[in-house]
């Protein structure tokens, strides 16, 4: 067995130190590397070719594709990519903070600002792709979702329950509040993406006039799948727990396929939700006025033609809402 710490080689990778291993997946590793060309430190995706057979093959090329022709500040930028006999290489913008899914095992749920502040710029980075990519991700969860620095976990009472707007987001994690924030979160992995436009002409595929209502809706039915998944990590950044769990498979499969989900008590109690009661609370300064429930019930919406689109979640209250004012240092 090798030690720790000693990190392997590649054959075609001559040009790179590898420091540190960032992540795996079924059949690559990530690595912290630094290019030594550059001095650039950057994230290597060291995909197994060897173990891959061809349609596999095919749809890490179309990652590549994908990644090569998005440009936006939240999503993983691809710098380079190679390939030797044995391995496909991507080499990607290091993002050094790591996975929102462990920062959510770190601090057990967001504060509704911080969470607002994370899911914000991940559709920023959808909007980005359905909109001006024709791109479907297809994968958006806490493990693609990473952040350009390391977070700083913020004191205990930002994570405290109940749900203390007053004591909400002390600590360092919004920028310019402390140690200069988190940083921005991006969106990575484009292993099951699919772009549904015409790469050349940037119009839907299929010759637009002659195509079938179905196909038309389609198209905008696959991108309603990001939402789908955008309201699931929404609703787990809240409260700490996806909204869809069951040990059984079939059963899993059952309530997702109904879209049986609750906002379980004690632990949604105190998240904002809407109606007459919750209004003249809020008015009265008694509740938090944004309605984050009603935002995740239009994503977890099991028909797609009435699920938020992109620009719907993003005009909704509970996005549009300034955020609490950090504390008044005492
Ligand atoms: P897979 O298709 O196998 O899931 P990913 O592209 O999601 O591959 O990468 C696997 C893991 O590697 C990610 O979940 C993340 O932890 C880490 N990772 C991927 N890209 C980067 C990056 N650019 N910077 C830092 N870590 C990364
Ligand atoms: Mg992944």
């Amino acid at each position: 067995r090798e030690p720790k710490n000693k990190m392997p080689t590649y054959k075609g990778l001559d040009n790179f130190k590898l420091l540190d291993k960032m992540g795996d997946g079924a059949f690559s590793n990530v690595y912290k590397a630094v290019d030594l060309t550059t001095e650039q430190t950057v994230a290597v995706k060291v995909v197994r070719k060897f173990e891959l057979n061809a349609s596999q093959r095919a749809n890490i090329l179309k990652e590549v594709q994908i990644m090569r022709g998005t440009n936006h500040p939240s999503i993983v930028k691809l710098i380079s990519f190679s390939e030797a006999p044995e391995y496909y290489f991507l080499v990607m913008e290091l993002m050094e903070g790591g996975e929102l899914f462990h920062q959510i095992v770190k601090l057990t749920y967001f504060s509704e600002n911080l969470a607002r502040h994370v899911i914000l710029q991940v559709a920023q980075g959808i909007r980005y792709l359905h909109e001006e990519r024709g791109v479907v991700h297809r994968d958006i969860k806490p493990e693609n979702l990473l952040f350009e620095r390391i977070p700083i976990i913020p004191s205990k009472s930002a994570v405290q329950r109940p749900y203390d707007e007053e004591k909400e987001d002390e600590g360092e994690f919004i920028p310019g509040v402390g140690g200069g924030g988190i940083g921005r979160i991006k969106i990575a992995d484009f292993g099951l993406s699919k772009v549904i436009w015409n790469e050349e002409t940037m119009t839907p595929c299929g010759t637009v006039g002659y195509t079938a209502p179905e196909i038309v809706k389609d198209e905008r039915y696959s991108q309603s799948v990001d939402m789908w998944a955008l309201g699931c990590v929404l609703y787990t950044l809240l409260c700490g727990f996806p909204p869809f769990y069951d040990e059984s498979i079939n059963v899993l499969t059952e309530k997702v396929a109904r879209g049986y989900y609750t906002f379980l008590s004690p632990w949604w109690d105190d998240v904002s939700h809407s109606g007459m009661i919750f209004d003249f609370l809020s008015k009265m300064r008694l509740l938090t006025s944004r309605p984050a429930k009603d935002l995740i019930q239009h994503l977890l919406c099991v028909d797609p033609a009435q699920r938020y689109t992109i620009d719907e979640f993003l005009a909704h209250p509970w996005c549009t809402a300034a955020p609490a004012p950090p504390p008044v240092p005492s």
